[in-house]
């Protein structure tokens, strides 16, 4: 069993919390060994304003500790709304009668990744809506040969994650054997009464075969797994203790919990009433406390923040754990190409370019990354996970990320960006530990000389 709700439930009734349960609390966090449930509904309970930013201050130094300066970028490919299922939170639902649904053809595929690849991006999550049947499976396989196939100037996409509906262990085989880097799925809700409810039909509807999908992954030798909540459908509290309990069973299990942990919250969909009012809403300070609380949990685990949140909220949780977040998207497919397409899968909170994200994070201090460098290496699940806990990966992961933002400034920023940008990767490469800093400046002579997709 992956999940003892009732335990969860019991965990949310106990009485919490002293100021010293909390300050225990937030020192086992600094050890950077993660939280149990317990410790996390001691969290969860804070409402007290100093206690809210001892709990921030933590989330920052364990953020800053493991991470540094880095946030790695991406953007998603939406290939197609088609979608056999009835979310009734989500605009590709099979009924919703109010979009126009496209799959794009290879040639369209092409033409979109050509446009992300023209940006400067390196990274894409490609995302389908889940149609039935064997071809559904086959058109996303053909799709991701299209985009890693696809060279335009610099070159071309060098990791693509997918969201795609759960497969069998076979089926999960051959997605790995395509090349992809992290399978992500979210569980939308752990509250099994709560999921029946907004998952009225489709194959969607069956909690067991979605809560069991990173097993089957896992099985087939996908090791970079990324989990996730939609929140705004159950209570909050109950949906991090019910994540953790997945993160532990998948360490349990392989040795290894997820590469990855999304924190969607749900946001106005067209045809979705419940997806304009949310049965749980999230306000912002307890949104950014499930950040923070996260970041604490599991500190090894990457925190991705989409552009679902307005860029203010993006700022705000850049500090208290997000490493990776999405930029320039659209949800709709074909929407890279169409900038007036409007059959998108919800509404965007930060629609801003990718350039103008970047100096947005560059003005805070914060180094881009388009690294790819770990999957590339063949740096993945327990490896990877191995080499991140003593702090390690940083002799990796900073050489490469100014390595990569360099390639982005020279081939791709605008002089603005561009400026501001090499003054960012000079600072950051002076402060990093002499080993880290020898092999950066080492590889930014490299890609000042012309080579490109340097990595270590
Ligand atoms: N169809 C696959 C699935 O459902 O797993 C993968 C793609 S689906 C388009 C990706 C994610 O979008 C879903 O897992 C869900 O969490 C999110 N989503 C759907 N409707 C949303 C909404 N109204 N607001 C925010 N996120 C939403
Ligand atoms: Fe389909 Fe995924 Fe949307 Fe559900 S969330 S309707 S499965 S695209």
């Amino acid at each position: 069993m992956i999940l003892d709700e009732n335990a969860i439930h019991r965990s949310l009734t106990a009485e919490v919390s002293g100021r010293e349960e909390v300050s225990d609390v937030l020192a086992k966090a600094l050890e950077l060994k993660g939280l149990d449930c317990r410790d996390i509904n001691v969290l969860a309970g804070i409402s007290d304003p100093e206690q809210i930013d001892a709990m921030y201050a933590a989330a920052r130094e364990v953020k800053d500790r493991i991470y540094g300066r880095r946030l790695v970028l991406f953007a998603p490919l939406y290939v197609s709304s088609f979608c056999g299922n009835e979310c009734i939170y989500c605009a590709f639902r099979a009924g919703n009668r109010a979009i126009k649904r496209r799959a794009l053809t290879q040639d369209e595929i092409a033409s979109e990744t050509g446009i992300l690849v023209s940006e400067g991006h390196k990274r894409v999550l490609l995302v389908a809506g889940e149609d039935h049947g064997d071809d559904g499976f086959r058109y996303v396989l053909r799709a991701l040969e299209t985009v890693y196939g696809v060279r335009r100037g610099h070159g071309g996409i060098r990791r693509v994650n997918v969201n795609i509906a759960p497969l069998d262990v076979g089926g999960f085989r051959e997605l790995k054997d395509s090349g992809i880097g992290t399978y992500q799925l979210f569980q939308e809700t752990y509250h099994s009464k709560t999921y029946e409810r907004v998952h009225r039909g489709g194959r969607k509807r069956d909690y067991q075969w979605r809560i069991t999908a990173m097993d089957r992954a896992m099985e087939a030798g996908i090791d970079d797994v990324g989990i996730g909540v939609l929140f705004g459908l159950y209570d909050w509290r109950f949906e991090i203790m019910a994540m953790m309990q997945h993160v532990r069973h998948l360490e349990g299990a392989f040795g290894t919990g997820p590469h990855t942990i999304s924190v969607p919250r749900l946001e106005p969909a067209s045809g979705s009433k419940l997806a304009g009012r949310p049965p749980h809403p999230v306000s912002d300070g307890d949104f950014r406390k499930i950040v923070a609380i996260l970041r604490l949990a599991v500190p090894y685990t990457g925190i991705i923040m989409s552009t679902r949140e307005t860029p203010e909220m993006r700022r705000d949780t850049f500090s208290l754990g997000v490493s990776q977040i999405s930029a320039g998207s659209r949800t709709d497919p074909g929407g890279y190409g169409d900038a007036r397409a409007e059959n998108g899968q919800f509404s965007l909170g930060d629609q801003r370019p990718l350039d103008e994200v970047i100096r947005d994070i560059v003005s805070l201090g914060y180094v881009p990354s388009f690294c790819t460098g770990c999957y590339r290496l063949g740096r993945t699940g327990k490896d990877f996970m191995d080499l991140a806990k003593p702090g390690e990966i940083r002799r990796h992961c900073d050489p490469n990320a100014v390595s990569t933002f360099m390639e982005y400034c020279i081939d791709y920023a605008s002089a603005e960006t561009a400026a501001a940008g090499i003054q960012l990767i000079g600072r950051m490469t002076a402060e990093m530990d002499p080993p880290a800093g020898r092999k950066a400046r080492e590889m930014l002579e490299k890609v000042r000389g012309g080579a490109r997709d340097v990595f270590c």
